[in-house]
């Protein structure tokens, strides 16, 4: 892959009509480190926030050796590009065949579930095909529900049993099991630490309530990375929060404890430098939109930063919007997006922190979705792991319980 110093030199090298994305394999490794060295336990990148093969070498190389995957695509994928990584079944809706090839195949081992039809199809999908026996070696995980309510994108309502379901769940699992954990989500770009600690207080109840041991506990994904405007506390006080409450939880003295990061580990992997294809007013027709990277940008209204690449424009920042290429009038990004007043079709702009569900969202619908792939050696536009970063206090959560 051809390596340039940053997204200007690829605008002016390139000149090009369709988008570049900008990978920058120093961000994603530094952020893999900070997570291996100062989650207090094992951290599973969640391939879902991108599955690039080079990003996933990268997370390799840096420590993470377990991947949190979702359907029997990312099993095939994460297998033929790390023969020897953990892979965990972490999707609790699965085919009977995809547990079947993941458990016989590819070596997967750990699933997670939130029903007891789930668990009778995680059983009999890796019995012995000759024997018919059962398989002593599977770890289960069950998923409860938690709130969302501290996350700017909720992942509640639709998997996780509920807490009156979990304890009967977790005793019938038991019995199929030696190794048997509890996980949950709390949703992604959780803005404060305290989103683990309600999670972690319905997993007391749960477990107390079934009185089953337990192996590990899996607080999953949420870890937020940052935005304009969305500036999250350090994530040493998440850390810290999350293995005090763990350590309180009335579990087997040697269980684990687990995160599975998609986000936070991925988000400052990528950026992509879009054309300005037309000025109408303060909005822009940008080459990328709704169906490709800016997915959340037009979705969710997620704001990402976005930066000017011309040198040749005097004007002070205004807000614009931006369309994206296709002919679908949903195909909108409110933004407000800050760029030089003078900024016109021709222009260039990068837009940041596209690592994490965006790369991963372009699709080819109405013929777009074409991208070159560079690499660059600056800066992320924005980061938590830079060590720029002043510590700013977590709102006093560390006391609520
Ligand atoms: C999506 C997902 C993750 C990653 O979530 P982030 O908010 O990106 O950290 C982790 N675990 C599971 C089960 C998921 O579905």
């Amino acid at each position: 892959m051809l390596t340039y110093p940053n997204a200007k030199t690829v605008a002016r090298a390139l000149s090009p009509d369709e988008p570049v994305i900008l990978n920058r394999p120093h961000a994603a490794r530094r952020a893999a480190q900070f997570f291996t060295q100062k989650f207090p336990g094992k951290v599973l990148y969640a391939v879902k926030a991108n599955p690039a093969p080079d990003l996933i070498e990268v997370l390799w190389d840096a420590g993470v050796t377990h991947y949190d995957v979702a359907s029997i695509a990312e099993v095939r994928l994460v297998r033929q590009t790390l023969p020897d990584a953990d892979l965990c079944f972490m999707h609790p809706i699965k085919t009977p065949r995809a547990i079947s090839e993941a458990y016989h195949k590819h070596g997967v081992l750990t699933f997670s579930l939130d029903s007891v039809e789930e668990l009778e199809k995680i059983v009999d999908a890796c019995r012995d095909p000759e024997t018919g026996e059962a398989a002593e070696d599977l770890r289960l995980c069950v998923r409860i529900r938690v709130s969302s309510e501290y996350s700017e994108l909720s992942l509640a309502s639709k998997f996780g049993c509920d807490l009156i379901e979990a304890p009967e769940l977790l005793q019938i699992a038991r019995q199929h099991c030696d190794w048997l954990g509890v996980c949950f989500h709390v949703g992604s770009q959780a803005m404060t630490p305290f989103a683990f600690v309600q999670a972690l207080d319905r997993t007391r109840a749960a477990i107390a309530q079934a009185s089953v041991v337990i192996d590990m506990i899996d607080v999953g994904g949420g870890f937020p990375s940052i935005y304009p405007d969305m500036e999250p506390p350090p994530l040493e006080d998440y850390f810290a929060i999350i293995h005090q409450h763990f350590e309180a939880l009335p579990i087997a003295y040697n269980a684990e404890l687990w995160c599975e990061p998609g986000r936070a580990l991925a988000a400052e992997y990528s950026s992509m430098i879009v054309k300005v294809e037309r000025r109408r007013g303060t909005e822009l027709y940008i080459n990328d939109g709704a169906y490709g990277a800016l997915y959340d940008a037009a979705h969710v209204s997620w704001r990402f930063p976005v930066e000017a690449l011309e040198d040749d424009l005097r004007d002070a920042d205004e807000d614009f919007a931006f369309y994206g290429p296709t002919c679908d009038d949903a195909d909108y990004m409110a933004g407000p997006f800050a760029l030089p007043g003078d900024i016109q079709a021709g222009d260039y702009i990068e837009v940041g922190m596209l690592g994490a569900y965006g790369a991963a969202m372009k699709t080819g619908f109405n013929g777009f979705g074409d991208a070159e792939v560079v690499v660059v050696t600056d800066e992320p536009m924005m980061s938590l792991f830079d060590g720029s970063r002043q510590r700013v206090a977590s709102d006093n959560v560390v006391s609520l319980r």
